[in-house]
């Protein structure tokens, strides 16, 4: 009974996923890695080290009134990385039943005048919590380190939390 089913492997690997980077080296043999976690990440298969700051978004979900909890489940930023409804929102679980709509990318991320920057391509109800401020459909939000942005205001709707790392 202690062994985690199939489905939590495989929500395990997709969270892996969330957690990978471009290595900035054209002639490493392995492109991608998965982030170390630390604030000085390097690629551990050349040894390349991060270049740039790095935002890191920590996933939470609403508890109860007033109460946010941390989901464990991180997503890295690098640019033209996709944001996807399963993130937004807890009730939609990232699995081979998500049909073609659901599957399509609700913002990304890039880097744009010197700042990292989320645009909102289909989000009703992005915010920039720190800022009270609404973030429209086409417009962008700067992530800076500390930041709250709330994904969705519908129930399962989730904030995410900025840390700036590689600063
Ligand atoms: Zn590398």
């Amino acid at each position: 009974m202690q062994r985690p089913t199939a489905e939590e492997w495989e929500q395990a690997l997709l969270k892996t996923t969330d957690l990978v980077q471009p290595c900035s080296n054209p002639s490493c043999e392995q492109k991608w890695y998965v982030f170390d976690n630390t604030n000085t990440p390097k690629c551990p298969f050349c040894g390349t080290k991060h270049q740039g700051t790095l935002p890191v978004l920590d996933l939470y979900y609403k508890f109860k009134e007033d109460v946010w909890k941390p989901e464990n489940h991180r997503l890295m930023v690098y640019s033209n990385q996709y944001l996807f409804q399963w993130h937004v929102n807890r009730n939609m679980v990232r699995n081979e039943k998500l049909t073609k709509e659901q599957k399509i990318p609700v913002g990304y991320f890039t880097f744009y005048n010197n700042k990292w920057v989320l645009v909102n391509q289909k989000l009703t109800g992005l915010k920039d919590l720190t800022n009270d401020k609404e973030i429209g459909i086409n417009e962008m939000v700067e992530l800076e380190d500390g930041k709250k942005l709330l994904l969705s205001k519908e129930d399962g709707g989730r904030v995410v939390v900025i840390t700036m790392a590689n600063k």
